[in-house]
């Protein structure tokens, strides 16, 4: 799995601040932007999670690059509905040497795995003979697997990666997406730490489980995150 942020709205935690504290400046907004030092960042923007004051995060997004992660992890992914996404299109891309995703439970099983291979192998046939009889991509593709793999660019605001996190970070979560909200979670914390610092799963972000009688019963510890993927 490739996971590379592509760009971000410059200057996010200025961004946010500003946004924010607009709300209660007699100021002009270029006023409380230019008035706006690093530290003082830090000091608001640490504030604005303790007053619920989530809607100035919307004013910043980070594009991604995603490669090589399976259909089912998309799948997943695009559920997330505040958010834009591209992805490679099985309609018009010839997809007769299509890459896989394996998971990590059939990997570590010689016999699972060996399975797990002829039956892609068989769906790899199949593919090539409907589209040499004449079918079209389009329709080739109905017989293709959720383990195929694929790319998308995905755009999210930093509220709804908050959001995401809190979900997708969880143990709960399947292993392919959590790696993937992980990696991305890295990715934003090296450019805006200010604001990505608390996000994480809900027991951590939020100080308590948001999955009821489903916990996992392990819940991150803060260390956690400088380790996970
Ligand atoms: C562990 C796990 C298991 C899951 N299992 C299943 C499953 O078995 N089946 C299944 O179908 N899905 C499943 N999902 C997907 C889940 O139901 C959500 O679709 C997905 O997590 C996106 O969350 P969201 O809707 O909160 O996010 P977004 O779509 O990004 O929405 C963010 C928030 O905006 C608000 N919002 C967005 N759209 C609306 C709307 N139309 N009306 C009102 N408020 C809105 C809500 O407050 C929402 O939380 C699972 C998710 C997880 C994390």
């Amino acid at each position: 799995m490739e996971v590379k942020l592509l760009s971000h709205t410059p200057e996010p935690e200025r961004v946010v601040a500003t946004a924010a504290r607009l709300c209660y400046a007699p100021q002009a907004a270029a006023e409380v932007w230019s008035g706006f030092t690093p530290d003082k960042q830090q000091e608001f923007i640490g504030k604005l999670a303790s007053y619920g004051l989530f809607s100035p995060f919307e004013h910043v997004v980070f594009t991604f690059a995603i490669a090589g992660v399976s259909r089912a992890l998309s799948h997943q992914l695009v559920r997330h509905r505040i958010a834009s996404y591209s992805q490679r299109s099985q309609r018009y891309i010839n997809e007769a040497a299509f890459a896989v995703v394996v998971p990590p439970t059939v990997a570590a099983d010689p016999a699972a795995r060996e399975e797990f291979a002829r039956i892609i192998g068989q769906i790899q046939d199949g593919y090539n003979r409907l589209t040499a009889l004449g079918i079209p991509k389009e329709d080739a593709r109905y017989l293709l697997p959720n383990a195929c793999q694929t790319q998308l660019i995905m755009t999210m605001n930093a509220r709804s990666l908050l959001h995401f996190f809190s979900l997708r970070c969880c143990r709960r979560a399947q292993w392919e997406i959590r790696e993937l909200a992980w990696k991305i979670r890295r990715e934003v914390f090296k450019v805006a730490p200010l604001l990505f610092r608390e996000a994480g799963p809900a027991c951590l972000s939020q100080g308590k489980c948001s999955e009821g009688a489903m916990t996992c019963g392990q819940p991150y510890k803060r260390e956690d995150v400088n380790t996970e993927h």
